[in-house]
């Protein structure tokens, strides 16, 4: 027994009037080859929530593939089958894409491991799922169009805002599902349910997030930085003990929270007003050096390893800390300091170092910075060389004048004077 309620109207009204035709069109293939099609998933859960979402997740019962190329010939549109998962994804001319895949009961060999796959009802795909907002399905044949599955109460726990797992051992069969939940409640705005609370910090407590592969905890945690506030997300695996169980020896102390909260509000400046330094910077990188700042080295060599970072992660880490630790020990900063300290470093380590300056420091670092921009020698290299300037020391006498101007010890048009 579960609840059914049609939704037709609600598609009509919601959806573009292309999506609602495909999704029409491949309900009436479903039914001229006896194939029950349904639309499942985050699909599902943002149309009942009122949020745009085009990500159609199609399974079908019986044979996802072949429905796949049935459609595929159909409307003369590229497919490409994915064998070792039993799906396939369809190409429209115009790059839109939607996954069909065949109903399926996963079974997992070991903990943490990819799931096995084996062909199964709609039921058993739904129930396999992460949270239960993310288990219902519509039903796109002709007879049925606009049946909305839901078997587990899910759109009680959509209405209440309840993140909510379908079954006690989700998470230790797949440990991302703990980030996952936090992304969702942050993005939904809504509640991890307690009970769900209590099996999540079990599995973290029993080291589970351990055994997932780097690559797979990396994709769940850019997809966190992807959503609009992750700071509130970083929080909340602060709080889980999630952060110190994916980077040993990180613990997520009001100290660290400080640095991260920084983080945000300044990554947030550097776009608005010096996007230069933002251009080529992979914010889960910046993150890390907040997160890992305090951590020995031969752990964040490990963790390098482990997530696909950058081979020179640490040592930029280690040469950031000496940047700011200098700068923060002057008393008298000159604007010639920060443009020794700035020149080594790349934008990933200047963004680092503006959140890790005092506050007098950081307004210098800004002032700076527009200072720098407006700066113009009036000398070139040529003419040094001209001079007798010989290689080197060209570069050398250059920085010596532009050091002098940034700090007013000589006036601009004067340089010449000094060569
Ligand atoms: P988003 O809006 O972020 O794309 P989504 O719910 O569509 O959210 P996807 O990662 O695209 O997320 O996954 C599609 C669907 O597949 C989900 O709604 C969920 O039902 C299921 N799913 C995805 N990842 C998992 C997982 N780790 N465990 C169980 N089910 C999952």
């Amino acid at each position: 027994k579960y609840d059914t309620f049609n939704v037709s109207k609600k598609m009509q009204k919601q959806l573009p009037k292309r999506i609602m035709n495909l999704l029409r069109l491949l309900g009436a293939y479903g039914s001229e080859r006896k194939t029950p099609v349904y639309v499942v998933g985050g699909f599902v859960r943002d149309l009942l929530l009122n949020v745009e979402n085009l990500d159609i997740d199609i399974v079908v019962e019986g044979d996802g593939p072949e429905f796949g190329k049935f459609v595929a010939e159909q409307l003369m549109i590229k497919y490409v089958v994915h064998e070792k998962f039993n799906t396939c994804s369809l190409f429209f001319k115009d790059g839109f894409r939607i996954d069909v895949a065949t109903a399926r009961t996963e079974y997992y060999e070991s903990p943490a491991e990819l799931p096995k796959v084996e062909v199964s009802t709609i039921k058993k795909d739904l129930y396999r799922r992460d949270f239960s907002i993310n288990a219902m399905a519509i039903k796109l044949n002709q007879e049925t169009f606009g049946t909305l599955l839901d078997f587990f109460n899910s759109k009680k726990d959509l209405e209440e805002g309840i993140i909510k797992v379908l079954y006690s051992l989700s998470f230790v069969e797949d440990p991302t599902r703990i980030l996952r939940a936090i992304r969702f409640e942050q993005r939904y705005n809504f509640q991890i349910d307690e009970q769900t609370c209590e099996y999540m910090k079990k599995t973290v407590k029993n080291e589970y997030l351990e055994k997932v592969t780097g690559p797979r905890i990396r994709d769940e945690l850019e997809k966190i930085l992807k959503e609009p506030k992750p700071l509130k997300s970083i929080r909340r695996m602060g709080e889980f003990k999630i952060i110190s169980h994916l980077f040993p020896f990180s613990y997520y102390t009001p100290t660290l929270d400080k640095d991260v909260e920084k983080l945000f509000e300044l990554y947030g400046y550097f776009e608005k007003n010096y996007k230069q330094y933002t251009q080529n910077v992979r914010f889960l990188h910046l993150l890390l050096f907040v997160l890992l700042q305090y951590t020995p080295e031969e752990t964040v060599k490990f963790i390098e390893y482990r997530y696909g970072l950058p081979g020179n992660f640490y040592d930029n880490l280690a040469e950031a800390r000496e940047s700011f630790e200098k700068l923060n020990e002057l008393k008298h900063p000159q604007y010639s300091h920060f443009f020794d300290c700035i020149k080594i470093l790349n934008s990933e380590q200047i963004i680092f170092v503006a959140v890790k300056l005092k506050e007098n420091l950081r307004e210098k670092l800004f002032k700076y910075f527009d200072k720098i921009e407006n700066l113009e020698l009036s000398v070139n290299g040529k003419e040094l060389k001209d001079k007798g300037y010989y290689g080197k020391e060209i570069k050398n006498k250059l920085e010596e004048l532009t050091k002098k101007l940034l700090n007013d010890e000589i006036k601009p048009g004067e340089e010449r004077k000094y060569i």
